[in-house]
């Protein structure tokens, strides 16, 4: 059986996963990308998006990931993301919430180079996220 290999996924408040993973799949800003042990050594950012694994038991798990980093090692996966959590400690009505509050932001800022209007936008694709993720619970 191939070996598994140790997935830590960190934010700078918390740690989100530590264990032993079969495969990791992630968000990178170049595409979607998966590591198996083995696997050559690699550097890249993280798009806001859901990271998927499979533990050791063969099930497969899901992490909200708010962009950073991951750095994949034959034997490792580190993710350090700016903000992540489990899809099962996703709140719902909190993503919404965050939601509304950025649109109604992004209806209210017509410039599009505005500092608020990036900080917006980017608040309502990982609300959007969230709540998409949440939905395949
Ligand atoms: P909000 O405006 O609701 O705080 P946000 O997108 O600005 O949303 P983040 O900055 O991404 O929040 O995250 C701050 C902290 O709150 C992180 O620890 C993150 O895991 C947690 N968090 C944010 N939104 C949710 C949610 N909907 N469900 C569970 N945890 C959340």
């Amino acid at each position: 059986m191939a070996e598994n290999i140790r997935l830590e996924v960190v934010t700078p408040e918390k740690s989100v996963v530590s264990e032993e993973a079969q495969i990791v799949m992630a968000p990178g800003t170049l595409g979607e990308f998966g590591v198996l042990s083995g696997h050559t050594p690699f550097l890249t950012t993280l798009k806001t998006g859901a990271l998927k694994y499979k533990d050791e038991g063969g099930r497969e798990r899901f992490v909200f990931v708010s962009s950073g980093f991951a750095e994949a090692l034959p034997d490792r996966v580190t993710v350090l993301a700016e903000s992540a959590e489990r899809r099962k400690d996703i709140d719902v009505q909190r993503a919404k919430a965050a939601a509304e509050r950025a649109e109604k932001r992004l209806r209210e800022q017509a410039k599009e180079a505005d500092i608020d209007f990036i900080r917006a936008k980017a608040a309502l694709l990982r609300a959007i996220n969230r709540i998409q993720l949440a939905e395949t619970r």
